[in-house]
């Protein structure tokens, strides 16, 4: 029902962004022990604020990530029932405590204004008395609707009224509609100038596919108890006598078992090149016979479009074949159980509750969520960009956006000038990437322009009927931007979703204003201090714009392989070192990093770091001659850097992490300094200490 708005790194669409948190004052770092050490060191200058919080038991050269994080890796516990906590994890915690608040003080908004609808929205969902005084009135009129439909004729133009704007392809990465077919209206992949209407595979209530064929014992207890779900939510919904009830629901799972068969699996789903299956209207008829495709369109209200984007072209032949070939008692089934399961959060309890305890199944978890969690992640997914801007207004001004701007710009202007001294890649290439970089959109905080919210009634009495007028008018909005000329700046995330996103074929990225906290950025800190981390962050991502991600699109948005051969066989031998680099991390015995799986991540983050540093130097001006103060500066960069990924994990969360993440732990990550000549004159680090490596040891690639 919900969108996923989890920012995790799926294919290459998402990149998931790590970070640190600031530290409090009640640290330990400022102890006797390094006023002792502070004291005999050689340096002039004092230890500052930014250094408060070191292990001074550890040597730098040693371990780098437990020296900066020393004070952090004491005092924080992993919360139970978690194998991993990062500054990723409060930080969102903190976010979300920011967005609670505001929905609070919203509440106090005038009516009709943006912010009251925004608070209105949560408050309905989160009314249950209300919600339970309603009963099924609201589903009432879709139910009768379905009552009236009496042949294929009338189901196909059903089927095709009832299409959302619930998938996302090319960004995001959700492949599966709630409805039997879905729509999104994006740019794809091969630089064209306007939107283009994609159709995607949808219409089954568990998770996906494999739900339904996989032969694992779990997986068929689920199917049992789905279809007694299906025969209680029926019941519910007003279909008469529990024993022709039983029967029904089976009809119903052998259809969804019929929809799930013709659908791609999540990895074809997640392949880009689906973009090219590009059908005409009369490809509809010819290749997807068994529905009057043109009646179809007509009551999705795209009538007008010639083609579309086919991304799982076995699931709509599989539609089309099923509505000729299933009974229209067994569709009329399938779809009163639908109106009810995607909608039952917002029904009477009775529904609800079964629905919660459906989808805790279904997902794995021993617990639903609480209704006021679940009232909030509603209101975040269902009017994202309006609670954006609300969050944006109290805690991302903008004289934050443009000092981030402005250190984005300074980092994307030297990545530039590195990549022009790149010997490995040929220049037609570096051409190539040179024009990426010039054309990128890097979208800071939040996007240009906002939606008017003006045409949204927003009841706070009414959930289900919220619920369904923010869903048209996606569904409106979307259908507006078929045709128009794609807009770079147009963003995918919302600015209260602490995370960002890369989208290649739009070549743009967007840096949300969550994302842009203290630590990992800090309008009240140092250049060192925010170049060392959000700097470095800004600098791994141009990375990926150019690296064998993004060597899959040119500027323009086109996907082709613009890297050659001899790139490609020039870029192995450069990196073989750093390659090696991070196979030798052995964390345990029987295990080590891969080297080869995290080189992209690992070659972002060297790059990252390495730019952020040249583009930190040059904003010291005239005392970069004042060695003491270069020094002092130098380490808060580097310990900044250190902290902007601190995280600790379990030794079964580390395990778990090195077989399935394509990054290396953070720990790992951080040991990066060691290819970065100024981090041994910072920290005095000497042969003999750990991460020491030679000069000609140290890798460069960028
Ligand atoms: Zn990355």
């Amino acid at each position: 029902m919900f969108k996923n708005t989890i920012i995790r790194l799926f294919t290459n669409k998402i990149i998931r962004i790590c970070q640190r948190d600031v530290w409090g004052s009640s640290m330990l770092g400022a102890s006797t022990l390094m006023l002792a050490v502070l004291l005999s060191a050689t340096v002039a200058c004092a230890q500052t604020a930014a250094e408060d919080g070191v292990d001074v038991n550890i040597k730098p050269g040693d371990d780098f990530f437990a020296y900066a994080n020393g004070g952090w890796l004491k005092n924080t516990q992993i919360p139970a029932g978690k194998q991993r906590w990062t500054v990723g994890n409060e930080i969102t915690e903190r976010t979300r405590a920011q967005v609670n608040k505001l929905l609070e003080d919203a509440a106090a908004e005038p009516k009709d204004s943006t912010a009251r609808k925004v608070a209105d929205f949560r408050e309905a969902y989160a009314n249950e008395a209300a919600i339970e005084a309603k009963g099924i009135a609201p589903i009432k009129p879709l139910l009768d609707r379905i009552d009236r439909v009496r042949d294929k004729a009338a189901l196909t133009r059903l089927l095709g009224s009832s299409m959302r704007a619930d998938v996302d392809p090319t960004n995001v990465g959700v492949y599966n509609s709630s409805q039997l077919l879905g729509l999104a209206v994006q740019a794809s992949i091969h630089g064209e100038k306007t939107y283009v209407a994609f159709l995607l595979q949808g219409g089954l209530g568990l998770p996906d596919r494999e739900h339904y064929l996989s032969a694992e014992p779990r997986m068929q207890a689920l199917r049992t108890q789905y279809q007694q779900y299906i025969g209680r939510m029926l019941t519910l919904a007003g279909v008469d006598r529990a024993a022709s009830v039983s029967k029904r629901a089976e009809a119903v799972m052998a259809l969804e078992t019929a929809i799930a068969q013709s659908h791609a699996t999540r990895e074809v789903s997640a392949e880009d090149h689906n973009a090219d299956n590009l059908w005409t209207r009369a490809d509809f008829a010819r290749q997807a016979p068994g529905m009057d495709w043109s009646a179809f369109f007509a009551a999705a209200q795209l009538g007008k479009s010639q083609t579309f984007v086919a991304w799982q072209p076995g699931a709509v032949k599989g539609a089309a074949a099923l509505v000729s070939s299933q009974p229209l008692q067994a569709w009329k089934d399938y779809l009163r159980f639908h109106v009810v399961h995607a909608r039952a959060d917002v029904l009477p309890k009775n529904f609800a509750e079964q629905a919660l305890a459906m989808r805790a199944a279904a997902g794995g978890q021993s617990q639903p969520a609480p209704r006021a969690q679940r009232a909030l992640d509603a209101t975040q997914s269902f009017m994202s960009e309006a609670l954006g801007r609300m969050y944006v207004e109290r805690h991302f001004p903008a004289e934050h956006k443009a000092r981030v701007q402005a250190i984005t710009a300074s980092i994307i202007a030297a990545f530039g000038q590195r990549l022009e001294t790149v010997t490995w890649m040929s220049p037609n290439s570096r051409m190539v990437a040179q024009a990426k970089l010039k054309a990128l959109y890097f979208g800071i905080g939040y996007p240009n322009k906002w939606q008017d919210y003006s045409d949204l009634v927003v009841d706070p009495a009414d959930a289900a009927g919220n619920l369904e007028r923010v869903t048209n008018r996606n569904y409106r909005r979307a259908l507006a931007h078929l045709g128009q000329p794609i807009d770079q700046t147009e963003w995918a995330l919302a600015p209260q979703q602490p995370g960002a996103i890369l989208m290649f074929n739009q070549n743009a990225y967007n840096f949300a204003a969550a994302l842009l906290q203290v630590p990992r950025f800090d309008p009240g800190a140092s250049d060192a201090v925010n170049y060392g981390a959000i700097g470095a962050i800004v600098g791994h991502e141009l990375s990926h714009t150019v690296d064998t991600l993004g060597a899959e699109y040119e500027a323009n948005g086109n996907m082709r392989r613009w890297w050659t051969a001899e790139d490609v066989s020039q870029y192995q031998a450069a990196i073989e070192a750093l390659v090696n680099q991070y196979s030798g991390y052995q964390p345990f015995a029987d295990l080590a990093v891969n080297g080869k799986v995290t080189l992209s991540e690992n070659l972002a983050d060297l790059g990252g770091l390495a730019v952020a540093f040249d583009v930190y130097r040059s904003t010291l001006g005239s005392r970069i001659n004042d060695k003491d103060y270069v020094r002092q500066q130098d380490r808060q960069f580097f310990i900044s850097f250190a902290r902007s990924w601190r995280s600790k994990m379990s030794d079964e969360g580390l395990r778990k992490y090195i077989a399935t993440d394509n990054h290396a732990p953070e720990s790992y990550r951080i040991a990066t300094v060691r290819n970065i000549d100024a981090w041994y004159d910072a920290f005095d680090v000497l042969p003999g200490h750990r991460l020491y490596l030679e000069p000609k040891a140290r890798v460069r690639i960028w």
